[in-house]
């Protein structure tokens, strides 16, 4: 069963996804080497009390912190530690708020300091292949046309897709249905309507597609410990083009020293 927004209760979630996309740009002015993910988890849970949110992860099925941080290997769900990062790595932060009791989701992939062309190339292709899925997202498009395009642009570039985590729905739950994977064949599962808000989240490793869970209970990582990357958009299906409830702008003009 789908439940679908009225267009004041996107105007809520588009509040609560705003306020990630600006914890995200915040975080993105910190990332360098020496910065400890534990630090970056501290920064990002004070920004969300003080804009009035509250964070979405924390003590969700026990997870323990504001921010998943997942580095290199890493493909999602990683918790932040005393690892400061280094010259080299990407780190995939994956941030949750609730605001006005509606949930907030949002990832994106940075690098720190200089990073391997390869890898670059590897961001590139899967920040792509989230935008090639929201063009999908169309009231009347079923979500394998979504999955479907997710999967083609990350293939395209020679990289393959995490089978094992799918974006979601999103509202007064973090995850609602349907499911939406990064895989898949056009014309196949729910039909989308307006009204309808999901997560669209690749995760696109540059080596196999298999990855396997650590024993903390919450770190996934590829099984050739090659990198992953991760993008993720909340967006609001509407008639004739999605409705992108998060931006990275604000983290682009960061990124940009604009
Ligand atoms: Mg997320
Ligand atoms: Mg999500």
């Amino acid at each position: 069963m789908l439940y679908l927004k009225t267009d004041e209760e996107i105007g809520l979630l588009r509040e609560s996804n705003l306020l990630v996309s600006k914890t995200l740009a915040e975080l993105a002015s910190l990332i360098r080497p020496g910065i400890t993910t534990l630090y970056l988890d501290s920064i990002a849970e004070e920004y969300i009390r003080d804009n009035g949110g509250i964070p979405g992860f924390k003590g969700y099925g026990g997870f323990p912190a504001t921010l998943c941080t997942s580095v290199n290997e890493e493909v999602v769900h990683g918790i932040p530690s005393s690892y400061a990062l280094r010259e080299g790595d990407i780190v995939s932060i994956d941030c949750g708020v609730i605001l006005n009791g509606w949930y907030g989701d949002s990832a994106f992939t940075f690098a720190v300091g200089e990073i391997d062309e390869s890898v670059r190339r590897l961001m590139d292709f899967t920040r792509e292949s989230l935008e090639e899925g929201v063009k999908e997202a169309i009231a009347g498009n079923r979500i394998g046309d979504v999955s479907r395009a997710v999967q083609n642009r990350a293939e395209s570039g020679g990289y393959s897709v995490v089978r094992e985590l799918v974006g979601h729905g999103i509202g007064k739950r973090l995850h609602e249905p349907p499911e939406v994977p990064n895989y898949g064949r056009k014309g196949t599962g729910t039909k989308m309507e307006k009204g309808l808000v999901i997560c669209i989240e690749p995760m696109i490793n540059l080596g196999r597609k298999e990855t396997i869970q650590m024993r903390d209970g919450w770190t996934i990582k590829t099984i050739d410990g090659k990198p992953s990357a991760h993008y993720e958009y909340a967006v609001a299906v509407d008639k004739g083009r999605a409705d992108v409830l998060t931006t990275f702008k604000l983290i682009d003009e960061v990124l940009n020293n604009l």
